[in-house]
This record gives structure tokens, C-alpha cells and sequence, in this order.
């Protein structure tokens, strides 16, 4: 870890995406705060180590409010049966690979997922996770992971019956003792996962209403598919939020997944309670469930769904994909995230003086205008998905030039492969 106290990062445009643009500008961080954002000339002192951004485009550390870091694992896999729809995709693959992890996997596939996120400037992850073997203590395993690799965090782990109703209190256990472990924690926070409404009984649903205490929000997949809803209107309900909601597990903190497949109560519902919707467009395409209607639900934020660590490729994705027709994109990428971010961390999420520290350097260097007005154009355009040059979370740079600078790249990667292989060879078996 780089033992600076203080650092000058100059020559950049700098900005928070939604309230400020400086060309020329520079930033100084003393330990894990930003002290000073201003021009270059404004902020120059020779007694304190400057790094030079050669017109690098500077951005906030991005949110990834819905990952599966448990999935980092499985490129390459082929699934055991037929995946020609949404369920079969489940238990054919991933419910498969999850009951497959141990310890060693979980925290490889942690640690892989992690450092492929920060190579695209995410310093903050929601993570869904799944180890249906291996339930207990495994929050615990994560949280090492990214102490290790230096981001902050939401963990929870799935809670389903589909390992039968008698494995879930135990589901239940390992979140609800992780929130409670971590509630000030300035890192690593808990938050209560669900998997899906059509994966949870009534039965369970009713245990979960009784257990869970108001202030430990959800994060659950909601209407990702059509059996989802399915299940819920065969149940009596008006849908998945609905259901929710006459489980009392709705409110403004609960984070909904997808939300795809909903009734006009369920809009209703969202609009009225307004839970934090998560849109995952490049996993929808790929598992072919629809995509969210984006005209109905207005607030909603960008997650990667296990797909990928790059929020900045995954809004690029979700461009392409509505024809360049997306209101408020800024407010996507960081005035709401932002806001979200603070409601765990309230001294973290924005490029902002006194904050942490979390920097996204992009490896773009404008040479036409940019303002606010044109700054998502550059981050399609220009930016377009790739890699940053520089990663800095809480004042530490993680990465910098295509080199992660807290670990040997060679030698983690050899243990990740090795990890990975024992990982396979046991999903076939
Ligand atoms: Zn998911």
C-alpha cells in the first residue's frame, strides 16, 4: 500500500457528474480525504508528492449497487441441462456453481470480482451472494476480500427455499448476524437478500416479516422474469412489489432488482414507497427476460448483475440498447448513487471536499469541449467502457497504468486460476 500522506493528483478535468466541471484542475487528498478541488495553479505545493494526469477526465468511484462477486468464477462454464428459459438458467448454472463454493472459492471469486471492478473505477459494491453449502460465516469471508482489496461495501446472502424450508433459518442467521455485526462499520455494512419472491414461500415469507427488524433494508430480484410474477398473482397478490409490501418488507430502503416484469399496482407501489431500483440491462439481454420500462419507473440506478465490474461499459450497453433515448443519465451514474452511497457511508460517495477519497481516473483525455451539458457523450463516446488509468478508494490508489498496486498481479492470478480450476472440476462431478 502506498504510504503517502498527502497527495496532488494535476492537470485533469475534474468533476462530480452532476454539479461541477473544472478543466485544468487538480485535487489534493491528505490521508483518505479530498482536502482542495481547484485549478492547477491554485493547487501547487512542491513539498507534497504530484502526480500529473496529462488532461485525464477525473470522476467520482462509481457504484455497483447489484452484484453477484460469487460468479467471478464461472466464465467458461457450461451449464449441466437446457437453459431455455429464465429458471432453467438457474438451476442449470448458477444454482449449480453456488453449491459447488467453499471457503477457498468464495473468497477468489470475491477477490477476482473486486479487482476486475476496480480496473473500471467502481470503489463501492452491493453484493447478492450464494453459497447454499457453505452458508455460515461465509458474509465473513467476503468481508475479507474486500478489506484485502481496499472497496466498500453491502453484503447479504440469498435467502431461498430452494434448498428446502428447513435450510432457510440459516440463510436468515448469516444476515441478520452480519447486519447486526457491522451496523457502524465505515466499510463493510449487511443488508437482508432475498433471492426472488417466486423462490420464497408464504411460510417463509411470514418468518422472515417476523424476524426482520424495520431498519435492515432488502435486496431482492424482482420481477426479473415472468415466473416471478407468475407465482405472485397465483399466490392472490397484484405482484412482486405487492407481495412485498403486504409482507411488510417495502420500503424506501429496500433495493429491487430488475423490476421487469410488474403490474400497474407494482408501478404504483414504487412511485409511492419509492425503493431503489436497480436496472441490470446487459444481464437481462443475456438471460432474454425484457427489459425494465423506463417510462414508468423514472428513479432507478445501473448494476451489473454478476455480468461484469464495469458500470460505465454497462450504461454504454443500456444507451445503445433504448437508442440513445435515456433521461437523466448523470443523475444515473452519480447524482443517485451518490445519494445512496451516503446513506451507509455519510462521509463517502461524492467527489466532494471533506469526503473520502474515491476517484475514478479515466484513461480519456478530451480534446474537444466539455461542460456538464456534453459530459455523458464524452463518457459513451470517448470513454467508451474501457478501463481507468487510476482507481482511488478512501485516499489509497489501488490501481494505476494497468497495475493493480496492492497485490503481485502474477502471483494472485496464478492462485485465482488455481482456485478457479479446482471450482470446475468440481461443478462437473
Ligand atoms: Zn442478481
Amino acid at each position: 500500500m502506498n504510504k503517502h500522506e498527502s497527495l496532488i493528483l494535476t492537470n485533469a478535468t475534474i468533476t462530480d457528474g452532476f454539479s461541477f466541471l473544472i478543466e485544468n484542475g487538480a485535487v489534493e487528498i491528505e490521508n483518505d480525504r479530498i482536502t482542495q478541488i481547484g485549478k492547477c495553479n491554485d493547487l501547487q505545493n512542491p513539498d507534497v508528492e504530484t502526480i500529473d494526469l496529462q488532461g485525464r477526465l477525473a470522476l467520482p468511484g462509481l457504484l455497483n449497487p447489484h452484484h453477484h462477486l460469487y460468479s467471478a468464477l464461472a466464465t467458461g462454464l457450461a451449464p449441466i441441462g437446457p437453459i431455455e428459459n429464465f429458471t432453467q438458467i438457474l438451476g442449470n448454472l448458477w444454482w449449480h456453481l453456488d453449491q459447488k463454493l467453499d471457503e477457498e472459492s468464495i473468497y477468489y471469486s470475491a477477490v477476482h470480482g473486486l479487482l476486475q471492478s476496480v480496473k473500471y473505477g467502481v470503489t463501492t459494491i452491493f453484493d447478492h451472494h450464494a453459497s447454499m453449502n457453505g452458508v455460515s460465516g461465509s458474509l465473513a469471508i467476503i468481508e475479507k476480500a474486500f478489506r484485502k482489496v481496499g472497496l466498500k461495501g453491502l453484503l447479504c446472502h440469498e435467502i431461498s427455499d430452494r434448498m428446502g424450508e428447513s435450510a432457510v433459518q440459516a440463510q436468515v442467521d448469516e444476515n441478520m448476524e452480519f447486519w447486526a455485526a457491522h451496523r457502524q462499520d465505515s466499510h463493510v455494512q449487511g443488508l437482508l437478500g432475498l433471492h426472488a419472491n417466486f423462490t420464497l414461500s408464504e411460510n417463509t415469507l411470514v418468518s422472515i416479516q417476523k424476524q426482520k427488524p424495520a431498519e435492515l433494508p432488502i435486496h431482492i430480484h424482482c420481477g426479473e422474469d415472468c415466473a416471478d410474477y407468475q407465482y405472485c398473482i397465483d399466490h392472490g397478490y397484484a405482484g412482486p412489489v405487492d407481495r412485498l409490501n403486504e409482507f411488510g418488507l417495502l420500503s424506501g430502503e429496500s433495493f429491487l432488482a430488475h423490476c421487469i416484469h410488474l403490474s400497474e399496482k407494482d408501478y404504483e407501489l414504487i412511485r409511492e414507497i419509492q425503493p431503489v431500483v436497480i436496472s441490470n440491462p446487459e444481464s437481462n439481454a443475456n438471460n432474454n427476460v425484457g427489459v425494465m420500462d423506463i417510462a414508468k419507473i423514472e428513479k432507478y440506478i445501473l448494476g451489473t448483475d454478476g455480468m461484469t465490474g464495469n458500470i460505465l461499459g454497462t450504461m454504454r450497453s443500456h444507451f445503445l440498447q433504448r437508442n440513445g433515448k435515456i433521461d437523466q443519465p448523470l443523475d444515473i451514474l452519480f447524482r443517485y448513487p451518490a445519494e445512496i452511497v451516503q446513506r451507509f457511508f455519510p462521509d463517502a460517495g461524492a467527489l466532494e471536499i471533506g469526503r473520502r477519497a474515491d476517484l475514478a481516473i479515466t484513461d480519456y483525455i478530451p480534446v474537444t469541449d466539455i461542460n456538464l451539458d456534453n459530459l455523458f457523450y464524452h463518457l459513451i463516446f470517448g470513454v467508451q467502457g474501457q478501463p481507468m488509468y487510476m482507481t482511488i478508494a478512501d485516499g489509497k490508489i489501488l490501481y494505476q497504468g494497468g497495475e493493480f498496486k496492492n497485490f503481485y498481479e502474477y502471483e494472485t492470478l496464478n492462485q485465482i486460476k488455481h482456485v478457479a480450476d479446482k471450482l470446475h472440476r468440481k461443478y462437473y462431478e
